[in-house]
């Protein structure tokens, strides 16, 4: 099963994530980072479907997913 991780302190809240997340399983926290940005979480890690578009939706690389323990790198930066 994937599993998403969200980096909050490099999340700006922009929420390009949840809108494109088509399980609508992510959202905002309502606790900010230390940057002061309201971050993104997963909601319910169980409905998602790996499908990456978070991951790739993300302009600040701040998810990344593991399957099966082993974390999915999908930029070299
Ligand atoms: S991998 Fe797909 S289903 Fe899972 S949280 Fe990201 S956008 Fe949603
Ligand atoms: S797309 Fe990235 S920066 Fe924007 S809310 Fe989601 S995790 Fe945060």
């Amino acid at each position: 099963m994937p599993q998403i991780v969200i980096n909050r302190e490099l999340c700006k809240g922009c929420e390009l994530c949840v809108r494109a997340c088509p399980q609508k399983i992510l959202g905002m926290a309502k606790e900010i980072n230390s940057k002061g940005y309201f971050f993104a979480r997963v909601e319910e890690q169980k409905r998602c479907i790996g499908c990456r578009l978070c991951c790739i939706t993300c302009p600040d690389v701040a998810i990344q997913m593991r399957v099966h323990g082993t974390m999915v790198h999908y930029f070299a930066y």
